[in-house]
């Protein structure tokens, strides 16, 4: 057996552990260092002329093409999402417009996920359609129902599982289905497991990605976003990368790094302590209805059961109908969960969520407020005990 086979034989944990690092017989650091650089200097024509031709890891001839901490990240990221390469992005937005801009020309249609991350959908709405892309969306419970929408000029279909604000789950092996029927690229962003619990390309996608910021980076100091892809698309995402000069600064890059190795005993505690949150929260008078794709309330648990391997610790709860004035007064008190954007840290937040006004394809079904929580690594007690304080401020009249 070489030792590649021995390498990829080996479980989850241990590789989210050694990917990415120096091998063998080496004595220096852990950690591959953070290269902070521009230029590289070459011994002689011949060399600088074998290193500028290609982007391939291993070819440092420009900072802003890749990095050797910028390759152990890629290399570390396509293991745990099951891709034979990935390209890392300056945030998960570029990962977004990354993708997009690799696989979509003047002409085309493009499919997107009516409950996809807001800023993807409002790149394809101001930059894509700019550049003669037709842009529609389409109901992300469809399923394979998707094929009856793709047209002769359909480039890709973009979608979120589950969507970040509403939770449905996707079908990701029957859109795949359809899509790869009629040679359609697909792009699934799938932050929300992490890569942990879910492998977007073990089941037929072609490319998937993440706002590393959230449980790469995982302690909310760094901004990254990270996509994998297979052997045939993967060099036309890196030059499409190379082309626009977007590059991840190898600090984050290291940062990155760092959050993978802790990912294996991170994720199970998100996930638990989320799903009990979800469950006491469930049975609480002044909850409407709980969206976690762990619980059957939610769109596409059955789909989530069948795919995912567990769930993060980001979830959706409809409130009964409060007014804003009282919503504010229960948010405004808690002291564990942060109001902020973004999540996948180790902290718990919590923000408003308004899916209703986004959506066009299909008619969000609920009209009282909505909270989304993020359960970080605190204790399930005191952050349970948080928001029972903020429902007695929701009763208290
Ligand atoms: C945060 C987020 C993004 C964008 O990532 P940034 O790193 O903030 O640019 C994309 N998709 C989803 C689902 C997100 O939650």
């Amino acid at each position: 057996m070489s030792s590649d086979d021995i390498t990829s034989k080996r479980s989850r944990a241990t590789r989210l552990v050694t990917r990415g690092r120096p091998s063998g017989d080496v004595s220096g650091p852990v950690n591959v260092p953070v290269t902070r650089t521009s230029t590289i200097l070459h011994p002689d024509l011949a060399t600088y002329d074998k290193k500028n031709a290609g982007y391939e890891a291993g070819k440092l001839n420009y900072g802003r093409i890749g990095t050797p901490t910028t390759w152990a990240l890629e290399e570390a990221f396509a293991d745990l999402e099951g891709g034979s390469g990935a390209v890392s992005y300056p945030s998960g937005l570029a990962a977004v417009s990354g993708v997009f801009m690799s696989f979509t020309k003047a002409g085309d249609h493009v499919l997107v996920g009516d409950n996809v991350y807001g800023p993807a959908r409002r790149f394809a709405e101001d930059v894509l359609k700019r550049f003669g892309v037709d842009v529609e969306y389409f109901d992300p419970m469809l399923g394979g129902g998707v094929g009856d929408m793709i047209r002769s000029n359909t480039s890709m279909i973009f979608f979120e599982s589950p969507g970040s604000h509403t939770f449905e789950v996707c079908d990701i092996p029957a859109i795949a289905e359809v899509a790869r029927a009629n040679g359609v690229i697909t792009a699934v962003d799938n932050t929300w497991s992490g890569g942990y619990y879910l492998r977007p390309l073990s089941l037929g996608v072609d490319i998937s990605f993440q706002a590393a910021t959230k449980y790469v980076v995982a302690h909310s100091d760094a901004m990254l976003g990270l996509a994998a892809t297979h052997d045939g698309l993967f060099a036309k995402l890196k030059e499409t990368a190379v082309r626009f000069g977007t590059c991840a600064g190898t600090e984050e890059c290291y940062l990155g790094l760092r959050g993978l190795r802790t990912m294996d005993v991170r994720m199970p505690r998100h996930f638990e302590t989320g799903l009990k949150l979800a469950e006491w929260l469930q049975s609480r008078p002044e909850v409407k209805t709980v969206l976690h794709p762990a619980l059957p309330s939610c769109p596409g648990h059955g789909i989530w059961k069948r795919d995912f391997t567990g769930a993060s610790g980001l979830f959706g709860v409809i409130l009964q109908d409060f007014d804003k004035e009282t919503v504010r007064r229960m948010i405004d008190g808690l002291e564990l969960f942060g109001l902020g954007d973004s999540w996948g840290g180790y902290e718990s937040l919590l923000t408003p969520s308004r899916p209703a006004g986004i959506r066009t394809a299909t008619k969000w079904p609920h009209t009282e407020p909505g909270l989304r929580i993020h359960a970080g690594l605190e204790a399930f007690d005191d952050l349970r005990d948080d928001l029972a304080r903020g429902f007695d401020r929701l009763r208290q009249d």
